[in-house]
């Protein structure tokens, strides 16, 4: 989006049939990382704070963005998430995926549960931070307004057991 940005096959707007402008091409994908509870701490989510000069800077959102071209929606999230927060895709276990489908344009959400310990951290310029927030301080946060509206139905997906704080099986 920047000028100084490599581009690739994907990147770039689409006037979607809802109104707004979308990017992503092939739409767009995101990473909703989650942390189970644990004796001593709430399960958290990995949020993404946007940097200024991004569509809706400022906001938190989910680490991601747009696919390439006949990229899955899956690989999309991974690579996004690796690239802009630093998450090794070999310490998550994917346990969903939800697609908000606008005909012109789709936004996958992938959702994922860490299988140890995962540091995050800005890895590109894309985010002023990147953190792990409890679940009941998420809308405590600005949101992309995209995601505040899927966040309760992301949430309500999740399995129970990450805020039960079960050991993992
Ligand atoms: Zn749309």
């Amino acid at each position: 989006m920047t000028t100084g940005r490599p581009r690739h096959p994907g990147d770039g707007w689409v006037e979607c049939r809802c109104g707004r402008r979308h990017w992503g091409t092939a739409g767009a994908a995101g990473l909703l990382l989650v942390r189970p509870a644990t004796a001593t701490e709430p399960a958290a989510v990995v949020l993404q704070h946007r940097a200024p000069w991004s569509d809706q800077g400022g906001t938190w959102g989910l680490p991601g963005g747009a696919r390439h071209t006949g990229e899955p929606a899956l690989d999309g999230a991974l690579r996004e998430s690796a690239e802009e927060a630093g998450i090794d895709p070999a310490r998550l276990r994917v346990v969903g995926e939800h697609v908000l489908d606008h005909g012109d344009w789709s936004y996958t959400t992938v959702t994922a549960v860490t299988t140890g310990p995962v540091d995050v951290r800005p890895t590109d310029d894309e985010s002023l931070a990147v953190a792990w927030v409890p679940l009941d301080e998420v809308t405590d946060r600005p949101l992309l307004v995209a995601f505040g509206e899927a966040w309760p139905t992301l949430r309500a997906a999740l399995p129970p057991e990450v805020e039960a704080g079960a050991a993992p099986a």
